[in-house]
This record gives structure tokens, sequence and C-alpha cells, in this order.
């Protein structure tokens, strides 16, 4: 699928253009996407990947790598490597055959740290990681050099090949970098380029018990697939120093460079796999495609389009500054892409019933309303109309408060596509809650118009009782009712938004909406954007997700820190 490149430039953009001018050819211009697959992708990963993937589209015979960074043997696995590829193609993203492994390089890798051995610029240490810690230093005090740093290189290798051999346990020795303990840059005190772990590997199996950091597996597999631009997030910045000695002490240029750009933070919600890991395990949700969650299974299972995704990704610019992006952006882009794409359709959530007094008894009809009021080629549907009818609890008020334009007693209102009707009378059960309500309709204002031109101000949705269709629908909501609920000072466990979910189990669909499949949208009338569940839905019993009500509830009320679901 083509995507539309991003017409607005980044600074990564006019870096590139610069070199460029300068008469670097387009064709070398390559950027990749390189996940580690212990988890799955987020809406920060999104970001990443408009980024990587867009650059490529934005240069003629620019190309970007799919390489998933798998040097931790421990927790990756075949299956969060085949949910990642999914989550890039769903975005609209394709490698084509540029799908790389950091774990194809592992051979190459090897020979390079024996290449760094034999240039004395690495060493095998047997310090305890107790003492390597210790060795190495604080921010305020200077490392000292380990006991083993001065082996000859022939003790080296020796001892590297059977590290390899697995002749060691794990943590009984190292290969370390030998650059500078003294250095102000931690990263710089001889970091470790190999660690022994005797884990099985999901694509190496048990091929190698010695595996590479990702300082040092990381800068190669960029400069091995012939990276230009190496993008990252700021928190490597400190690491740039290490990546380009890597590069300098085995490869010649043109080498690989890497920038540094500011990571995603979204309000009311997380992005880092760590904390969303902790929410699926401590069952604050159901699992990784929660519909809360903004992993992008979630999302997708949310209702979000990819093209809306893209969209948020492309307004939020890439910058080196840390801000935080409110979660009505994200929502914003939704209801621009579903604005003129979602068909519109008449739901009431909380019913409440009608008895048109003057309608016959037994009789209905059938009435014409489109599917789109600004889009004829959405076509139409014939809604069933009766004496029995539901409405929206909300929309009758027994004594109305200003501004209240919807029904009350003695006023006149317009169903939606249909009639005009006006309340005469309200039926309460013995607790004093209203029931039903009895109105009359004027049979001359069928389509919903004043014979006489007289003014309706309210207009309401509704579904006609007998032939409704009634099912599950879930109005989800922002998980964490704080801005920032990780933060230093808050413990997000205790901002939960205890509403973010809520289930609705009596509402009243019109009766088309039976036939919806997994994964198509709608806008209910005068509610918000719904998306059919891909996960829980059945034939015949589609159920639905909200995506996002149709205004921000948040920004308005912001002060009081709930949404309310006030509407004229
Ligand atoms: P997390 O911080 O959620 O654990 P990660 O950085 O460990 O994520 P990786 O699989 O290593 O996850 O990330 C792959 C790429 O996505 C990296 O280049 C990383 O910089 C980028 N990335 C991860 N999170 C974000 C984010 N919030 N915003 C932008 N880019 C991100
Ligand atoms: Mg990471």
């Amino acid at each position: 699928m083509a995507v539309k490149p991003g017409a607005g430039a980044n600074f990564i953009h006019e870096i590139i253009d610069q070199e460029l001018q300068a008469g670097r050819r387009p064709e070398t211009v390559r950027t990749r996407f390189p996940p580690e697959p212990n988890g799955y992708l987020h809406i920060g990963h999104a970001k990443a990947i408009c980024l990587n993937f867009g650059i490529a589209q934005r240069y003629p015979g620019a190309l970007c790598n799919l390489r998933l960074d798998d040097s931790n043997p421990e927790q990756e696995t075949a299956h969060y490597a085949e949910a990642i590829k999914e989550d890039v193609r769903w975005l609209g993203f394709d490698w084509e055959e540029r799908l790389f492994h950091a774990s194809d390089y592992y051979q190459q890798l090897y020979q390079f740290a024996v290449q760094l051995i034999e240039a004395g610029r690495a060493y095998v240490d047997e310090l305890s990681a107790e003492q390597l810690r210790d060795y190495r230093g604080t921010l305020t005090r200077p490392g000292r050099n380990s006991p083993f740093r001065d082996r000859p290189v022939a003790e080296n290798l020796a001892l590297f090949e059977r590290m390899r051999a697995g002749e060691f346990a794990e943590g009984q020795c190292v290969l370390r970098a030998r650059i500078d303990m003294s250095s102000a840059n931690i990263n710089l005190r001889d970091p470790t380029i190999y660690r022994i772990r005797k884990a099985r590997h999901y694509r190496t199996g048990s091929s190698w018990c010695i595996y590479p950091m990702y300082d040092f597996a990381h800068c190669l597999s960029d400069a091995l697939e012939g990276i230009s631009h190496s993008l990252c997030t700021l928190e490597f910045e400190d690491h740039r120093v290490l990546y380009d000695w890597y590069l300098e002490q085995l490869l010649p240029e043109p080498r690989p460079r890497q920038y540094e750009f500011a990571r995603l933070n979204i309000s009311h919600t997380l992005t880092s796999k760590r904390q969303l890991q902790q929410l699926v395990d401590k069952e604050y949700v159901t699992g990784w495609d929660d519909p809360r969650l903004p992993t992008l299974q979630g999302l997708r299972r949310r209702g979000y389009t990819a093209a809306a995704v893209r969209d948020f990704c492309g307004r939020i610019g890439i910058t080196r500054n840390d801000t935080l992006i409110d979660m009505s952006t994200l929502e914003h882009c939704l209801r621009e892409d579903l604005e003129n794409r979602a068909p519109r359709v008449l739901v009431v959530l909380r019913p409440l019933k009608v008895v048109i007094e003057n309608y016959p008894d037994g009789q209905s009809e059938l009435l014409d309303a489109p599917f789109h009021p600004a889009d004829p080629s959405f076509g139409t549907r014939q809604l069933p109309f009766a004496r029995e009818l539901y409405i929206e609890q909300e929309d009758f008020m027994e004594q109305p408060a200003k501004k209240f334009f919807r029904l009350a007693p003695g006023r006149e209102v317009r169903l939606r596509y249909a009639y005009l009707i006006t309340c005469t009378g309200v039926v309460k059960d013995s607790a004093g809650r209203i029931t039903e309500l009895r109105c009359r309709y004027d049979p001359a204002s069928r389509g919903g118009q004043a014979p006489d031109g007289r003014r309706v101000r309210g207009t309401l949705h509704w579904v006609a009782c007998k032939s409704a269709f009634a099912t599950d629908i879930r109005l989800y909501d922002r998980l964490f009712t704080e801005a920032r609920p990780a933060s230093q000072q808050q413990d997000w466990e205790h901002c939960l938004n205890p509403r973010s979910l809520e289930v609705l189990p009596g509402s009243a669909l019109e009766p088309g909406l039976a036939r919806a499949r997994p994964g198509d949208h709608f806008q209910f009338e005068r509610q918000g954007y719904f998306c059919v569940d891909t996960r829980d839905s059945r034939p015949g019993r589609p159920i639905f997700n909200r995506i996002v009500s149709l205004r921000d509830s948040w920004r308005r009320h912001s002060h009081s820190g709930r949404p309310t679901g006030s509407r004229t």
C-alpha cells in the first residue's frame, strides 16, 4: 500500500537534504526499524516506523530495512517476531525482501570480536558481576583497570574461543572492549562485548552460548546492512561515541551515523514495553490486544485505522525535545479519518421506551435514511418505524434544565429521519423510576419536517423496539485519570481509571447492524465512532467497541478529571 510522503520536513530530513546537496546519492540513504522481538509494538514504535520507512518513501531509491534485533535469547520469541511483522504491515509499510535479524550476523560479529582482540582492543575479564560493577566506577568516581586488562592477545584469543565452546559457566567471564576506564562517559569504560548465556535462542537454537551486547551488535548490524542513518531515541545519545568507536576500529568509511530523536510520550497511557507488560501481568487489562492499551494490536482492535495512526505520527513531528502529546491529538486523527469513511447508524445505548399513542398498534412502516448525510455514495437503508420505540435515557428530562432542548413533558422533538413527536405523559414504577414515555406524533411530518415550518430544536436518534438488535457495546475510555501516570511522583497503579471499560448489555441497535462484520467501522449518530470487535464477535452477534466519542469530553471537563456525557 502506498503511503503519502509526509509533506513536513523534520530535522532528520534536513540533515539528509544537506547531504544530498553536497553530493550524496539518494540511493545511498538507508534506514532500518530495529525492534527487539520481546514484546508487542506500541504507538511509540509507530513513530519510529513512520520515521524510518517514511524516509525511504521520501527519497527516490532510498530503502528501509526491518531488522529484528534479537541478541537476548531469554525473552525473545518467534511469536513476537511474527506479531511485529504483522503490525508493521498493518501500518502500511513494506520491507519487501529486506527482513534481517541481528542473529543473522552472529558469525560475523564473532569474527569482529576476534579482530578487536587481535588489535589489542578487547580482553576476556574474569571479574565477577559485582566486581565489574565496582571497577566501573560511577558518574563521580572514575573506574579502575581490571587485573585481567593486560592479558596477552594469544591468551585472550584462546579464552574467547573457550567461551564460545561452552567451557565456562554463565557469569564466569565476559569479553570487554579495551577503551578507557577513566572516561567521563561510563559507556566507554571497557564495555562488555560478549556475555555467556546458556539459553536457547528462538532462531539459532543452542548453536551459541555467547551473545553480543546491544551496543556492539547494533552498530555492526547497521554497517553490514549498509545503513546510512541509524535513527534511535534520545536515551542512546551517550552511547553514540561507543557506536562510532566500534565502527572506527573495525570498518572503513562510509560508516553509518547515529541520530537521536525524542521518544513519543502520550498522556493518560504508558508507552514502555516493560510497563505495558506489568499491566498485562497484573491483569489490569485482558491482554496485549486489550482495546485500552496503546499497543498497535490494542489500537487496531479498538478500531483505530492505520491511516489515523500514520497521520498522527506525521503531525507530532520529530524533534529532540521530550514532550507529552495529548491523547486527544490521536483521537482527533481518528475522527478526521472516519468522518468521511464511516457510515452513520442509529443506536440507542441506554434505552428508554416511548409509546406513540396515536400510531396504530400492529402497524409499521419503513423510512429511508442515508448512511452518510454528506456523501450519497454510501447509499441508504430503510429503518422500521412502529408504535413502540426506544430513545436515549439522557435525551429526556422530566424537569428540563436550561439549554436542554431534547424531550420533556409537553415538548416536541424530531426523531431523526422519521417524525416529530410530543411528550404527553410519563409512566413510572412503584419506586418512582421512569419506565416509559407516552408521546403523540404528527403524521404530516414524515421525514422529520414540520408541515407548517414550526421550529423544533432537538433531534434524537431512536430505534423501533420490535426490530431492534441487541448486543454488547463496550464503552472504552482512557486507562489512566492522570496525564502522566508514570511520572516519578506518581505510582500509576493508583490512577487507573475505574471507568476505562463499561459494558452496556441492553443497547438497542438498528436491525442492519446484526450483519456488521469484525473490523467494520460506524458512526453511531450523536454518540461516537465504534468498531466491531475482532476477537469476541460471533457471526450474527457483533460486539461493538467505542473507539472515541464524537467530541473531546476530556478537554472540556478537564477540571473535574472525569468525562461527562452531556450533549445537546
Ligand atoms: P520500550 O522502551 O517500550 O521497552 P524499546 O526501545 O525497548 O521499547 P525496541 O524494540 O528496542 O523497544 O524499539 C525498537 C525501536 O523503536 C527503537 O529504535 C526505539 O528507539 C524505537 N522506540 C521505542 N519506543 C519508542 C517511543 N516511545 N517513541 C519513539 N520511538 C520508540
Ligand atoms: Mg530498547
